[in-house]
């Protein structure tokens, strides 16, 4: 049985996010939209060619010199049993200022863009937990402080999916500490 948290609002799974039958998944993009190792070349090829072609045209018309941290685009899911991919840009943890505020754009963002396109599930992998190097613990008090404050405002039911069991027990005993489990 999985763990929920925020009155059953966030539901903490480990498995793989392109297996997902949600409205929306999450992709811990990078900046240029191609696709690039980790979750992002996971779901680009459950996807198929198509996501790269709808990421490159984002590219052109949205945003030409990349996605910048924080901020949050949109395509379809193509192969994907999820409807939409909102990709988004997590920082780096080594080389980033304001690294808390924006790994919480992340979550915030991408929350509005699923409430802006009529979204109700949406799961997210562990944003910039991976190659960008946030430690998780670190980073899960500002997922479990965004979602808190974001989900006041939207009609949204959200999956954390870990892809390692490891790493959702660990975020299990955080957000226990932090009274916000069911
Ligand atoms: P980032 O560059 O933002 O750090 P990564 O893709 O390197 O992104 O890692 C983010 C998280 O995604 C890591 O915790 C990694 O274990 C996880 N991950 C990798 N593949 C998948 C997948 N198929 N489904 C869900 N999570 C995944």
């Amino acid at each position: 049985m999985s763990v929920t948290l925020l009155d059953r609002r966030v539901e903490v799974i480990a498995g793989d996010i392109t297996r997902l039958g949600v409205d929306a998944i999450v992709n811990a993009a990078n900046p240029s939209l191609k696709g690039g190792g980790g979750v992002d070349g996971a779901i680009h090829r459950a996807a198929g060619p198509q996501l790269k072609q709808a990421c490159l045209a984002l590219r052109e018309t949205q945003w030409p010199g990349g996605l910048p941290d924080g901020e949050v685009a949109l395509t379809e899911g193509f192969e994907l049993p999820a409807r939409y991919v909102i990709h988004t840009v997590g920082p780096v943890y080594a080389k980033t200022q304001d690294k808390s505020r924006l790994l919480a754009n992340c979550y915030r963002n991408a929350l509005a863009l699923a409430a802006e396109h009529d979204c109700r599930s949406v799961a997210f992998p562990a944003i910039s937990t991976g190659i960008y190097g946030y430690p998780f613990d670190e980073a899960a008090p500002i997922v479990i402080d965004t979602l808190d404050e974001a989900l006041n405002r939207y009609e949204l039911q959200v999956t954390l999916c870990f892809f390692k069991d490891r790493d959702r027990q660990a975020f299990e005993a955080i957000a226990e500490q932090r009274g916000v489990v069911d």
